[in-house]
């Protein structure tokens, strides 16, 4: 392969993310499987890291404050922590992404308020010790549900067990925006949030239908929006070209595959057609055949030479995300995927600052070998087939 070949993009033909289809839409009687939504009292926002913030604000964070924050972690977690005033240190993880319970216990100096702790691609961690830990400590416990939305443990939903949660709704519902702040102890009561307006309401509702065209999804609805789409073009050009020099920021970075926070998303709350995504999809649906798909990368790639998986085993109680791989020589298979236009996901590919092999080998050594495949409820058996050879292909290649 020449290196020419991965200045060409490669149209990705598979979606990374859900899209929505009609497929996606619930029927009346199907009813929602646990999920953060019933963890406690909820407050729909644009982002997962604008939940992190206020959830910061909530517990009363400020400067002279630790936030201890996992060293496998997703870049997105840090601005919030340090918008609140309070400083972010660093826990080690083991080998297998779960929290390394005696470093953690060794970190909680008394200037430790809040630890946040992350249920990487939707395999919860052992939570009754951390809790324990945390109350023994007089720390407050935050859970990141961002990579598990839905999903219980030990009985209970997913972001009951922290003082608070969040969860991030882009990652497994097909909206264009939105996260969520749970808190299981506290009614929410202070968190007032008000509406971004109609450009964003429409730029989401627009955005959203598109995504789902680009594949293929709802081509009846994308026959039926031509002309009112056109007429979005041409307003979007007239309100650009009225507010020339003004930057107009339609819709949060958060939306974009960005790190950047923004703290003027703080009060706002997500668009109608986010939250209503949430009631309309099928849960038991998504969580179904995300298990599926799981399943079916696993069986297919899990023995193949090269790789081996980052879990034993799905969890019974649990909803994925995406399905980590760890590959023995990342780079170039990273670089070949991307070349097929294979949908991947390089989760906490870097690290904050200081946080390097030194202070914990796990993290360094999963943040460059693990690459995520996507097994949302919205590829089609024909895409994860796909998928799967591709990857075959690839391990092949390497031999
Ligand atoms: C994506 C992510 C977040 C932040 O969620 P956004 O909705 O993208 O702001 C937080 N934690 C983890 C582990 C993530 O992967």
């Amino acid at each position: 392969m020449s290196p020419a070949s991965l200045d060409c993009p490669v149209r990705q033909r598979v979606p990374l993310a859900p899209v929505l289809s009609v497929a996606s839409l619930r029927l009346p009687l199907s009813a929602p499987p646990a999920s953060v939504l019933d963890a406690g009292a909820t407050r729909f926002v644009t982002s997962g890291r604008i939940a992190i913030a206020l959830a910061l604000r909530e517990m009363g964070v400020g400067p002279g404050d630790i936030v201890l924050v996992p060293a496998y972690h997703s870049l997105s977690m840090i601005p919030p922590v340090q918008s609140s005033g309070g400083t972010a240190a660093f826990y080690r993880i083991d080998g297998g992404a779960a929290v390394d319970l005696a470093d953690l216990a060794a970190r909680l100096t008394p200037d430790v308020k809040v630890v946040m702790v992350t249920h990487y691609f939707g395999i919860a961690q052992a939570m009754a010790p951390i809790r324990d830990l945390c109350q023994r400590h007089g720390v407050l416990l935050l859970e990141d549900c961002a990579h598990c939305f839905f999903g219980q443990h030990d009985g209970r939903p997913v972001g009951a067990w922290g003082d608070y949660a969040i969860a991030s709704s882009m990652k497994f519902f097909p909206g264009y925006e939105g996260g969520v702040l749970i808190s299981a102890t506290h009614p929410l009561d202070g968190v007032a949030l008000r509406s971004a307006g109609a450009a964003f309401e429409i730029k989401v509702a627009l955005t959203t239908l598109e995504n789902s065209f680009k594949y293929g999804r709802l081509a009846l609805l994308q026959a039926l929006l031509r002309l009112p789409l056109a007429a979005r073009d041409a307003l979007w050009g007239r309100l650009k070209a009225r507010k020339a020099g003004v930057a107009v920021a339609l819709a949060p970075a958060s939306s974009d595959s960005s790190y950047d926070f923004d703290p003027a998303w703080l009060d706002k709350r997500s668009s109608w057609f986010a939250r209503r995504l949430l009631v309309w999809c099928d849960g038991a649906r998504i969580v179904r055949r995300r298990r599926a798909n799981y399943r079916q990368l696993d069986d297919a790639l899990r023995a193949c030479a090269g790789v081996s998986p980052l879990y034993a085993r799905l969890p019974d109680d649990a909803c994925p995300w995406m399905y980590p791989l760890v590959f023995e020589q990342p780079e170039a298979a990273f670089a070949r995927l991307v070349a097929r236009g294979v949908p991947l996901t390089r989760f906490a590919e870097r690290l904050w600052p200081g946080v390097d092999a030194h202070f914990c080998p796990n993290s360094a050594h999963l943040s460059r070998h693990v690459l995520a495949l996507p097994c949302h409820q919205e590829l089609r058996p024909d895409e994860l087939a796909w998928i799967i050879g591709q990857v075959r292909q690839v391990l092949q290649e390497r031999a």
